[in-house]
């Protein structure tokens, strides 16, 4: 008959398991583990914070929701006067996808060169207000530009895995 290998909690040796610790891969059980914004983690790795250029402040956030904004509603009205001058048709896909692309990029140097969840938040709302003032202008093509931007913006503040 074949043996059954079961592990048990190194914390709590009377519990069966076999979920492991996300970052030092030990044996947790549910008694244990504690889940972060990162997954499940032994209580040694979860008190381990993420080094600071991955954590961001209320201060840096604030700045880098300003800058990026700022950035994308004054790019946007200047690209909604140009769509509305020129007439040029499917101006909006591209423009919001460059907006997008210069928003990720202010709100990751106004955040001091930081990356984080929270900054991911702040980089795709700023790229939504750029498309908020180009429906204004009536340019509703724009929305598929919105995807490409968001996309853009959140990739260029998005921390690595397993921070
Ligand atoms: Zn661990
Ligand atoms: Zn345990």
């Amino acid at each position: 008959m074949a043996e059954l290998h079961v592990t048990t909690c190194p914390r709590d040796p009377e519990t069966e398991t076999n979920l492991r610790c996300g970052r030092c891969n030990e044996l947790i059980c549910p008694n244990c583990l504690i889940q972060t914004d990162v997954g499940s983690r032994c209580p040694d790795c979860a008190q381990i914070k993420p080094p600071p250029m991955f954590q961001t402040s209320s201060g840096e956030l604030g700045k880098a929701a300003l800058a990026g904004v700022g950035t994308a509603v004054g790019l946007s009205l200047l690209a909604g006067a140009i769509v509305v001058f020129f007439q040029i048709p499917f101006f909006g896909i591209i423009i919001v996808g460059a907006i997008g692309w210069a928003v990720g990029e202010v709100v990751y140097r106004a955040s001091g060169y930081k990356q984080s969840k929270s900054l991911q938040w702040v980089a795709g709302l700023s790229v939504l207000s750029s498309f908020l003032v180009l429906t204004i202008f009536g340019d509703f093509t724009a929305i598929l530009g919105l995807i490409i931007g968001t996309y853009y913006a959140i990739q260029r503040v998005k921390p690595p895995r397993g921070v």
